[in-house]
C-alpha cells in the first residue's frame, strides 16, 4: 500500500520561491569585482533569477543543457546558481584557478554551450575561447558600459544588457527531481578531472541535512559569510541553506585576503563564516598583527583540508569562536561529517574536549559510513582501528558524468580514499588520504598528525608531510616547512618541538625549508608536486 501523501518534486525552484515568499526582506551583500559593495534581497534576487531563467530561453537551450560560470562569490553567480538550475539547465561552475588548458579541457568535456564570467577573469576567457568548441554564448558579468571593446570574443554582451531585456515574469517548470542541477569537476590530482553531477534531488536533500543544528545549524538569525568559493561544491551548499531558512548572506567577491574578509565579517556583523583552513590562516595572521578581535562572529567551520589544533585553540580560547570542523567531497555534494559535540563532551576539560573537536565529526544524517581493511573487512568503531573510508548516501555519487574513470562504486559503497578511524561515538577522524599516509617499518604515520604538530610551533606558516624512500624503514616522514615573515626556526629546534608530543618513531627525519608549498585549484596542499620539488633530497643518514 503506498502512501496518501502529495509527491511533490524537490526542485531548486522551490527554495527561490519559498525566500521570496517567507524572507523576501533578508539581506545578500556582495563585495564586487568593481570593488564597491552592493546590497539587495533575496526579493530582488528571485526577480532577476526569473529574468536569468527567461534569457536562457531565448538562447534556445534544450533541457539540461550546460551553462558555464567562471565567477566569485556574489550575486550575480547566486542568480545563475538559481536561474540556471530552476529553469532545467545544469549549473557548470568552472575553477578559474585551473590552467587554462584544464579549462578548455573540461568545458569541451562538459560540452559548456555558456559561459558567463567575471570581468577579473576575462584574460583567461580571452586565452581560451576560441579552443571551447561548444560554446556559443559569451555573457561578463558586468553592467552595459563596462563591456570593453574589441575583446575578440564573438558576440560577447553584458550580463546587465542581457538581463535588461528580460521579463520578470517566469513559471518554473515542474520535472523529475532526478534530473541534473549542477556539476562540479574534481581537482584531477591523478588523470583527467571528472565531473560531480549533482541532481535536484540531492542538492535539496543535502540543503535540508546541511541546515540541521547538528550539522552548519543554519537560521533566519544567522548571517553567513561562504568564504568557501562557489566554484568549489556550491560552496559546501550554503547558497541552498541560506535561501532555505532565510539566513543573510555575505560574499567576499575576489578579495580573499585576511583584511578584507575581516572587515567584511565586522561591518556586515557575520555570525557563521566558511572556509578552508588556509583562508583562516590569513585572517588570523591580520587579526594578530593588528591585535583586532570579532565582535559577531560565533561560529566558523572549516574544511577541505585538516584544521591544524591551533586554528582551533585560536577561535575557541582567544577569539571565542566555535570551531566546526568538517569533512566532505566533490563527490558527496560535499557534506559527510561535522564535528558538533554531544552532551556528555560539554563537561570534558579543554584538552579532553579538543581531542574531539581535532576529530572530523559525526555523519550528518544520511550519510553512512564505514571503514575496511585491505582484504574488505569491516573495521570496529573503536577509534583505534584505521582503514579505507566508503560513504553511501542520496548526495554521494554513484557514477562519474560521462562514466569516467572506473565505476566508483564498491558493492554500493563510494571508496573516498581517504583513510580513517571511527570512534564509539561515531566520530571519524581521517589520518590521511590513502596515498599521502606513511608506511614505516611495517606502521603507518599519520602525515596529518605529523603536520598538525608543527603548525603549532609559532614560527611555522604552513608545513606539508611526507614519506622518503628509506633502505631500512621503507619510509620515513620529512616535514617541508614555510616559516611566517620575520620568524626564525632551526631544524634542530623544530625537531625537538616534537619531543613528547607524539612517538618517538613517528618524530620527522628532518625538516626541509621552503618558500612555498604547492597549492591546487581549491587550496589544497599538492604533495604530488611537492615530492617533484624535492626530488634530490637526500635523508640524513644517521
Ligand atoms: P575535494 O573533493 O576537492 O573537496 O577534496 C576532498 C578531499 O579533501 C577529501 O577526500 C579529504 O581527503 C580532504 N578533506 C576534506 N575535508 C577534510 C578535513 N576536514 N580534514 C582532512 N581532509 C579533508
Amino acid at each position: 500500500m503506498l502512501g496518501l501523501m502529495q509527491s511533490q518534486q524537490l526542485l531548486i525552484s522551490s527554495l527561490i520561491e519559498f525566500a521570496e515568499r517567507h524572507h523576501g526582506e533578508g539581506e545578500i551583500v556582495s563585495r564586487r569585482v568593481e570593488g564597491d559593495i552592493h546590497r539587495y534581497t533575496y526579493k530582488d534576487m528571485a526577480v532577476r533569477s526569473r529574468k536569468v531563467a527567461n534569457a536562457l530561453e531565448q538562447m534556445d537551450l534544450a533541457f539540461s543543457d550546460r551553462v558555464a560560470t567562471l565567477a566569485w562569490n556574489g550575486y550575480r553567480h547566486l542568480e545563475l546558481y538559481f536561474g540556471v538550475s530552476g529553469s532545467g539547465r545544469v549549473l557548470h561552475t568552472l575553477n578559474p584557478r585551473l590552467h587554462p588548458d584544464q579549462i578548455v579541457w573540461i568545458a569541451n568535456h562538459a560540452e559548456d554551450q555558456v559561459l558567463c564570467f567575471d570581468m577579473s577573469f576575462l584574460p583567461i576567457v580571452k586565452a581560451v575561447h576560441s579552443r571551447c568548441t561548444t560554446i556559443k554564448h559569451f555573457i561578463a558579468l558586468c553592467d552595459a558600459d563596462q563591456l570593453p571593446a574589441d575583446t575578440g570574443i564573438p558576440g560577447l554582451q553584458s550580463y546587465e544588457a542581457w538581463l535588461g531585456a528580460q521579463s520578470s515574469t517566469y513559471a518554473w517548470p515542474s520535472f523529475d527531481e532526478n534530473s541534473a542541477s549542477s556539476m562540479c569537476y574534481t581537482s584531477g590530482t591523478t588523470g583527467n578531472p571528472k565531473a560531480a553531477l549533482y541532481s535536484h534531488r540531492s542538492t535539496m536533500l543535502h540543503a535540508l541535512a546541511g541546515a540541521l543544528p547538528d550539522a552548519l545549524s543554519m537560521s533566519a538569525r544567522d548571517c553567513v559569510l561562504p568564504v568557501v568559493p562557489m566554484f568549489h561544491v556550491n560552496a559546501w551548499g550554503l547558497p541552498y541553506s541560506a535561501a532555505m531558512t532565510g539566513a543573510k548572506l555575505v560574499f567576499p567577491g575576489p578579495a580573499m585576503d585576511g583584511k578584507s574578509i575581516f572587515e567584511l565579517i565586522e561591518t556586515e556583523k557575520v555570525s557563521f563564516a566558511a572556509g578552508v583552513p588556509t583562508v583562516w590562516q590569513m585572517m588570523l595572521g591580520h587579526m594578530q598583527a593588528g591585535g583586532l578581535r570579532f565582535s559577531t562572529l560565533k561560529r566558523t567551520v572549516i574544511g577541505g583540508s585538516a584544521c591544524p589544533p591551533a586554528m582551533i585553540t585560536a577561535f575557541n580560547d582567544v577569539y571565542g569562536v566555535e570551531v566546526l570542523h568538517a569533512w566532505g567531497m566533490t563527490e558527496m555534494s560535499p557534506l559527510g561529517t561535522v564535528c558538533t559535540l554531544k552532551n556528555k563532551h560539554l563537561t570534558l576539560d579543554s584538552a579532553e574536549k579538543m581531542k574531539v573537536r581535532l576529530k572530523q565529526g559525526r555523519g550528518v544524517f544520511g550519510v553512512d559510513m564505514k571503514i575496511i581493511d585491505d582484504e574488505g573487512k569491516e573495521l570496529p568503531w573503536d577509534g583505534k582501528s584505521y582503514g579505507d573510508l566508503l560513504v553511501k548516501g542520496p548526495w554521494v555519487i554513484s557514477e562519474y558524468f560521462k562514466g569516467e574513470g572506473s565505476a566508483p562504486l564498491v558493492n554500493g559503497w563510494f571508496p573516498t580514499g581517504d583513510v580513517a578511524t571511527i570512534d564509539p561515538d561515531g566520530y571519524m577522524q581521517i589520518t590521511d588520504r590513502s596515498k599521502d599516509v606513511i608506511k614505516s617499518g611495517g606502521e603507518w604515520i599519520s602525515s596529518i598528525d605529523v603536520e598538525n604538530i608543527a603548525m603549532a610551533h609559532p614560527a611555522v606558516a604552513m608545513a606539508a608531510c611526507i614519506g622518503m624512500k628509506h633502505p631500512k624503514w621503507d619510509e620515513r616522514p620529512i616535514i617541508a616547512v614555510v616559516k611566517k615573515p620575520g620568524a626564525e626556526v632551526t631544524r634542530d629546534e623544530l625537531v625537538a618541538f616534537y619531543d613528547g608530543k607524539t612517538a618517538k618513531w613517528q618524530i620527522p627525519d628532518d625538516v626541509v625549508f621552503v618558500e612555498a608549498i604547492p597549492l591546487g585549484g581549491t587550496g589544497k596542499m599538492q604533495k604530488t608536486k611537492l615530492r617533484e620539488m624535492l626530488k634530490d633530497y637526500q635523508l640524513p643518514t644517521v
